[in-house]
């Protein structure tokens, strides 16, 4: 059925509460929700019905194009002068022996093994650690640039920023101008965890603060470049912490419309000290987005790491309004075995991914960083894919 129609059907149930009915047609009308309404979908609303809704705004938004891009990661260190409590990856510096601190040299060997490989886009993420600095970061920006001029410079969060420009006693205007003049050409969404200050002191104390990490996005957007915002959940927050964190953004991005794309991120607790906190189950996973999709009105795009999640559930989330799963990926990335993410070893080739959501009948579209279209694999037929075969049945008479 057609999700304009669903979503005509439940405005018209009588069996639903006035609450839902108000909120579906809110959504029909292309009316925000307000920050109780975003609360009361998460305590009352069916995951039924917030895949209509959420679905309805996908479609409105991207119809079936589902969004992915071909990366790597190059992750400079596990070691991490702070200690988030979610942490399973970083290894603190009195750890050193279970950790890696790459020279700039193995850093650059890094990028150099993808030469010649159809990539558009380094993603550098990894821990904290003093002798990274200003112009450490500077220099390996500038360095990657100049070897490989087209691959876009995706990196670090304002954890890292706010570390280093403190250290460097600048300002973060002066910092984000500097690092952007070095080559730096987007900022990952990391760091954001849950703002409020409730839940954020007791499991990310000391990094930089929600205003802080909000300011730096900003300024970066004053730039005139683009970023993108994750959440944490599933952990000890309350709802009212996950809609509180979203309003945040949906205020920055109301003043500076910087932001590309939505990543909710779900906490993991294997080998991190909150592994007596459970997980939440896959159907809170695609609530989550669903309610995301409806609440970041202002936000383009949703996304799920496939490689977090299992790709089934990455396909199920494309119609709880996901419209983008992340890219291909080698299995060098430590980041999702480390956190307990369903892939311990996340490969996934271009015509893999394809495939996966093809299965769902969505059009796969290789994006650049950017989101301008690389590829558009709808009718692409791989040259090793088996044709379907025709036989013809015999005439009985
Ligand atoms: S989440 Fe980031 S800042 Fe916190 S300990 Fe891990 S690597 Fe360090």
């Amino acid at each position: 059925m057609d999700t304009s129609l669903k979503l005509a059907l439940i405005q018209n149930d009588p069996d639903l509460p006035e609450m839902h009915r108000t909120i579906a047609l809110k959504v029909q009308n292309g009316e925000r929700i307000t920050f109780d309404e975003g609360v009361y979908l998460y305590q009352h609303a069916e995951l039924g019905y917030l895949g209509v809704l959420a679905n309805f705004i996908r479609e409105l938004k991207h119809g079936d194009h589902t969004y992915f891009n071909r990366n790597f990661h190059l992750e400079p260190t596990n070691l991490c002068v702070y200690d988030c409590k979610f942490c399973s990856y970083s290894r603190l510096i009195k750890q050193k022996e279970e950790g890696w601190a790459l020279s700039m040299e193995e850093m650059l060997d890094v990028v150099k093994k993808y030469d010649g490989e159809p990539v558009t886009e380094v993603h550098i993420v990894g821990g904290v650690l003093p002798q990274y600095d200003v112009a450490f970061y500077s220099a390996l920006f500038t360095a990657i640039k100049e070897h490989r001029p087209e691959l876009h410079v995706k990196a670090l969060t304002p954890v890292e920023y706010h570390y280093i420009f403190k250290k460097a006693k600048i300002d973060y205007a002066t910092g984000m101008k500097l690092m952007k003049d070095a080559g730096l050409e987007s900022i990952p969404g990391g760091g954001a965890e849950i703002f409020h200050p409730e839940i954020r002191e007791q499991i990310a104390k000391d990094k930089c603060t929600a205003d802080q990490w909000l300011e730096i996005h900003e300024e970066w957007h004053k730039l005139g470049m683009r970023s993108n915002a994750t959440m944490l959940y599933g952990h000890i927050e309350k709802f009212e912490h996950r809609v509180d964190h979203m309003e945040r953004l949906r205020q920055l991005q109301d003043k500076t419309g910087g932001f590309q794309t939505f990543i909710p991120l779900k906490f993991r607790n294997q080998h991190n000290q909150m592994s007596n906190v459970p997980e939440v189950s896959v159907i809170e996973d695609l609530r989550n987005y669903a309610i995301a999709r409806i609440y970041m009105d202002n936000f383009d795009h949703i996304k799920a790491y496939w490689a977090m999640i299992s790709r089934q559930t990455a396909q199920l989330s494309l119609n709880f309004g996901v419209d983008d799963i992340d890219g291909t990926l080698d299995d060098t990335t430590k980041i999702y075995s480390m956190a307990g993410a369903e892939e311990q070893t996340p490969a996934m080739s271009t015509q893999d991914l394809v495939a996966l959501i093809k299965q769902v009948k969505r059009k796969p579209i290789e994006r650049d960083t950017l989101y301008n279209v690389v590829t558009d694999y709808t009718d692409v037929v791989f040259e090793n894919e088996v044709k379907p075969q025709f036989y013809k049945l015999p005439v009985i008479n």
